[in-house]
């Protein structure tokens, strides 16, 4: 047996060893997830409510304890972990609501009327990237339970701890055995036999575009239903006429949050040039002002980056001769450290620019008008998420319909909320989380003609 050490990003040193699991082992999960989907979806759907909330409690009750591992295991600020547990709390209680919704239509038609059931899948392969391992984790756990799907998912490899004490949290709420599994383990053995076995009726993916292409590909030999969610390189745009103190004062925060290993990290600034100046000299306090440090304290805005590799590849972006700014500070020693770096003004080509990074640096591009403003957003693969500061209301809804992205803030640096739809376009993903209709999202329509004759 393969043995995975997880290790402390701002120490270096081993937190603990996970036992990784094989492929044989991922195949009987799959089959236990199988044989428990028969019973688990006939559970009266208050039941299935009532054992979502139990779920939701148990976390609750362990909200520090999966903050700490999250801590010294991803290296996310304390503050941030706590909020990131307290989500799968509530991304389970907001769907505990559903299985009592799954109602369908009753459509008359001539000789009777046709009824619309939504079915369950059964198992549902769900494939969790590093970056963010709690909150994803429940994005497709939470929807999928409650639509009566059993679900199997596979943490990353280097951030199996939060996931595997939230599958154990399961079963002490009384969710039966087979449920809910947590399989620790390589995306090549576990994660790509959830791709490829026919039991598996869905496979719900967030990580990189070039995996999602992958396994959209093998799932289309099966015909698999698949939702990805996947990179993005996203604009954070400021206009002349928006409160610019406010807008350079959060935007470090919609980059540099969890050190830029998001998704939705607003990695290009773009500033319409009468005040890039300005903006320029506001924002440069605010990013050398960031609480840089030791993930344990409170106090702490921004922690390591998840492993040495991961540094050098965003270091990577960053040659000697790059067009450095300014930059915020980081420890020095021990820890995969990297200071927060804005690059400006940069080459249309750089690829700092037209990558995604997945780090804490972002570039700083001027434009002249809302047409330019717009065309320059639009000028990437991806679309999934961007922000938008004017005074103008019109503008604000103009741009937010010409932007090609899925999730957008207007005047406010984050746009996730676990109660609206979020996805991307283009090569940003495929589907959407989240919101009132995740459930549907788990389940196949099913429709039945009732003669009436
Ligand atoms: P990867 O695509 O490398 O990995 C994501 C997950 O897929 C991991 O669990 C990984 O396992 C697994 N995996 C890898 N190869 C396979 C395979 N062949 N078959 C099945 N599973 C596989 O992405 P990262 O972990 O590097 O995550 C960072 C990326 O995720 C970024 O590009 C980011 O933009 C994107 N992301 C997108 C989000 C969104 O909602 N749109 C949110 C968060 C991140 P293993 O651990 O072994 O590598």
């Amino acid at each position: 047996m393969s043995v995975f050490t997880v290790l402390n990003p701002a120490t270096e040193e081993p937190v603990t060893t996970v036992d990784q699991v094989s492929l044989e082992q991922t195949d009987e999960a799959i089959a236990r997830a199988a044989a428990a989907w028969p019973a688990w979806r006939e559970v009266a759907p208050g039941d299935r409510a009532r054992l979502l909330r139990a779920f939701a409690a148990s976390v609750d009750s362990h909200l520090e304890e999966l903050a700490g591992l999250e801590v010294a295991g991803s290296g996310h600020p304390v503050g941030a972990a706590r909020w990131e547990a307290g989500q799968v709390r509530d991304v389970l209680l907001y769907y505990s609501a559903a299985p009592e919704r799954l109602i369908g239509q009753q459509i008359p038609v001539p000789g009777g009327l046709n009824v619309t059931f939504h079915e369950p899948l059964g198992v549902v392969g769900l494939i969790v990237p590093w970056n963010f391992p709690m909150p994803i984790l429940s994005w497709g756990m939470a929807p999928a339970l409650a639509a009566g799907n059993t679900v199997v998912a596979k943490p990353a490899e280097a951030t199996p701890l939060t996931a595997m004490r939230i599958g154990e949290l399961a079963l002490e709420a009384g969710l039966p055995e087979g449920v809910f599994q947590v399989l620790p383990g390589k995306g090549s053995v576990v994660g790509q036999r959830l791709v490829d076995h026919p039991a598996v009726r869905k496979i719900v993916f967030t990580g990189s575009t070039e995996v999602g292409r992958s396994i959209m590909a093998a799932c289309a030999q099966q015909v698999k239903r698949v939702t990805l969610e996947l990179g993005g390189k996203s604009a954070n745009i400021i206009f002349a006429d928006c409160d610019l103190e406010r807008a350079a004062a959060t935007a470090p925060y919609a980059v540099f949050d969890n050190a830029g290993q998001d998704c939705c990290s607003r990695s290009r600034i773009l500033v319409q040039r009468s005040v890039v100046d300005r903006f320029m000299a506001l924002f440069e306090p605010a990013v050398r002002g960031m609480a840089v440090g030791d993930p344990a304290s409170a106090a702490t805005e921004m922690g390591p980056l998840i492993s040495a590799a991961h540094r050098d590849h965003v270091a990577s972006f960053v040659p000697s001769g790059a067009p450095v700014a300014f930059r915020g500070h980081a420890p020095s020693g021990k820890g995969f450290w990297y200071p927060p770096t804005v690059l400006a003004p940069v080459r249309p080509d750089d690829p700092a620019y037209t990558e995604e990074v997945f780090g804490p640096v972002v570039t700083v591009t001027p434009f002249s008008d809302e047409a330019e403003a717009v065309a320059v957003a639009n000028d990437t693969p991806y679309g999934l998420s961007g922000s938008i500061w004017t005074s103008d209301v019109g503008r604000a809804i103009r741009v937010a319909r010409a932007v090609e992205t899925g999730n957008l803030s207007v005047n406010s640096h984050s746009s996730v909320r676990y109660w609206t739809p979020f996805g991307g376009f283009k090569q940003s993903g495929l589907g959407r989380e989240l919101g009132p209709d995740a459930p549907d999202a788990f389940t196949e329509t099913k429709n039945v003609f009732i003669s009436t004759e």
